[in-house]
């Protein structure tokens, strides 16, 4: 129960201190579809290569005899190989089995479904291997260290690796787990589309709010990013987990297994689906550059069949997908508390951004030209480089980003209420202090039970983690001072310590969230306790109030057995039938009956509580009137 709520701390920087690292940095773009690695050379930003190529796909194939194969060659074995080649694991960062459970109509995977010391979804692949998606993950990101190294000659010292803005805490921590396991120092994560500002230098500017607009392979994101004083804060976010550059693929081979005279599925002939597809994807990029182009493909019957395509059919082909951009964005702008024509600019992120009909589409929906100087597939590494840089030069790295709390964190308390410590939309860094004290007698620990959520009730809330402080001297109920202090650091991790004021006990927990809450989810706690704001709060007083009054019937019952002769006249039966009373009400659901018999029971009871009182003083200070000892006390 917390007797008192001392003070609330926010030193920004406090947090980033160890982050500051000199030498080596490089900048992590790890996405969905590509991974690039970009660092800052003679002071300019530049994506790595290898092989000729800045993009790494995000693929990782697990062979038999246990060898892992990351990248072009693993897509190209997905084929194959679909159940041991894992691609777009990003989606499956920071995910329960339960999430697992729902995509698997989706993926050609299969699920590990045994016991499992943490709650993450885990891939059951070749070699009789099962792999989480922070390993698979890590894999892609060795590769990428390899490169950084070979290319400035050293081991590095520390990387930044971009996050989508919309990553929770478990897909955030799912992620600084993958750097670890590959071998990286993550200084920090970084937010996609801040990444981007800051390639484009907008940091530099005075102020303004931009619109990132983000389509990838299979995802799209639109940001709203407000920069004030060289410090970006994302006002909003939004977008379509299931809406890319793949979705255009697939109208495209559409259309040309039309033209085959082949049904949707090519007959369910995988391989001539698998051909198509890749035909429609060349066709697609092909026409970024060119008005016109040809493609062959294979058909059933091994013949060899071309066809062409035009950038006005493409257009044509893939409009109804782009249209579905709208209205998310739309929704993010409104979010944001700003009109379109408020905004400062629009930069364009991802490789489907480079098509001009997207272009065209952006400029259409923002009523102004987007930013795209830079190569839309390269700006989130060149600006997480750039991040980088600042932070191990020790510069001004830590003031680029703000971002805030998304659920409110906050301790379990006696009879099941959550007491938030910090609320949703705080700042990071952030801190708060709180202390708490014993509810029972001779309480010798303290079982803690971090919870995050916006709803009153624990239950309603998501469990983060539990510990304990042990080790505490029996005392009197109200005794014990547990202070707890809550951080939040720069990358939204949660840092809970717990110090007994009078032993010095201590116990810390860095929260590593349960895996596993799905954007949904959030969403869909936060409105459910906008939608519950009433009875939650009518839940809270109702329980608060039935802890005290068990506190109070259990101390009072105690001093009738031990103080019986010092009762006088009806007083006995006065305490009881005010006690009768508060059970009474305790087992209805009135909380302010329950204050109103607290009270009377306070009441009845308050002179017998004052004789026991001065009983145990007199044994104590030898025959000394209450009142004198009043008076010695004020006096000195
Ligand atoms: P992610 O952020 O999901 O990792 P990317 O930003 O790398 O994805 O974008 C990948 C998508 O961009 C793919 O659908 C790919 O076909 C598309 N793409 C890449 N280059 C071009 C191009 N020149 N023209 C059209 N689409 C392109
Ligand atoms: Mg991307």
């Amino acid at each position: 129960m917390p007797v008192e709520a001392l003070f609330g701390i926010s030193e920004p920087g406090e947090s980033r201190v160890k982050q500051v690292c000199k030498g080596r940095a490089v900048g992590i773009d790890l996405g969905t579809t590509n991974s690039l690695v970009a660092v800052v050379q003679a002071g300019q930003p530049v994506c790595l290569r290898q092989d000729g190529s800045a993009l790494l796909p995000s693929v990782v194939h697990y062979a038999a005899d246990g060898s892992v194969i990351v990248g072009q060659r693993a897509r190209a074995l997905a084929f194959g190989a679909p159940r041991d080649t894992i691609a777009s694991v990003k989606r499956f960062m920071g995910r329960g089995p339960d999430d697992a459970e729902a995509t698997r109509a989706l993926t050609p995977y299969r699920f590990a479904t045994g016991p499992t010391a943490l709650p993450v979804v885990r891939f059951s692949v070749a070699g009789a291997r099962e792999v989480t998606p922070m390993e698979i993950s890590a894999e892609i990101l060795r590769v990428l260290k390899a490169r950084a190294e070979a290319e400035l000659g050293g081991e590095l010292d520390g990387v930044v690796i971009t996050v989508p803005a919309y990553f929770d805490d478990g897909q955030r921590q799912a992620t600084r787990d993958a750097g670890r396991l590959a071998g990286l120092e993550v200084m920090r994560l970084l937010n996609e589309p801040t990444a981007a500002a800051l390639a484009y230098g907008l940091d530099k500017q005075a102020e303004g709010t931009f619109a990132v607009f983000d389509l990838g392979g299979g995802t799209f994101d639109i940001s709203i990013l407000k920069l004030e004083g060289g410090v970006f804060e994302v006002k909003s976010t939004g977008g379509d987990s299931a809406l890319g550059g793949d979705d255009f693929d697939r109208a495209v081979a559409g259309h040309f297994l039309q033209a085959m005279g082949l049904p949707g599925d090519a007959g369910g002939d995988a391989s001539v689906a698998r051909a198509v597809l890749d035909a429609a994807r060349r066709a697609k990029e092909a026409l970024t550059t060119e008005s016109e182009t040809t493609v062959s493909v294979a058909l059933p019957s091994g013949e060899p069949w071309q066809g062409g395509l035009s950038r006005a059919e493409l257009d044509h082909l893939v409009r109804p997908v782009l249209e579905r951009c709208g209205p998310p964005v739309r929704r993010a702008i409104r979010d944001a508390g700003i009109a379109a024509e408020g905004l400062s600019g629009v930069i364009l992120v991802g490789g489907a951004t480079r098509m001009p009909m997207v272009r065209r589409f952006v400029a259409d929906l923002f009523g102004k030209e987007p930013l795209a100087d830079i190569d839309p597939d390269q700006v989130v590494a060149l600006g997480a480089a750039v991040q980088a840089d600042l932070l191990a030069s020790g510069g001004r790295g830590d003031v680029v980003l703000m971002d805030v709390v998304p659920l409110s964190l906050g301790l379990e308390m006696m009879g099941g209420v959550a007491e938030k410590l910090i609320h949703r939309n705080t700042t990071v860094p952030c801190g708060a202090v709180q202390t708490f004290t014993t509810y029972a007698d001779n309480q010798t620990g303290f079982d803690l039970h971090v919870v995050q959520g916006e709803r009153e009730l624990v239950a309603d809330c998501r469990s983060l983690a539990r510990f304990k402080l042990g080790g505490i001297p029996p005392m009197t109920a109200g005794m014990a001072r547990l202070k707890v202090t809550f951080t939040v650091d720069a990358d939204g991790i949660l840092s809970v310590a717990a110090r007994e004021e009078h032993t010095g006990q201590e116990a810390a927990i860095r929260v590593k969230p349960s895996y596993g809450l799905t954007d949904d989810e959030v969403e869909r706690m936060i409105r459910d306790s906008f939608d519950h704001a009433n009875d939650d709060m009518g839940a809270r007083l109702l329980t608060v109030e039935r802890v005290e009054a068990d506190r109070i019937l259990g101390a009072t019952r105690a001093a009738l057995a031990s103080s019986a002769d010092l009762l006088v006249d009806d007083e006995g039966k006065a305490i009881e039938a005010a006690m009768a009373a508060l059970e009474l009400a305790k087992s209805g659901t009135n909380h302010l009956a329950i204050r109103g018999a607290i009270q009377s029971l306070d009441e009845v009871s308050k002179e017998l509580a004052r004789r026991r009182m001065n009983a145990a003083l007199e044994q104590n200070v030898r025959g000394q009137a209450l009142d004198l000892v009043e008076k010695k006390v004020t006096s000195t």
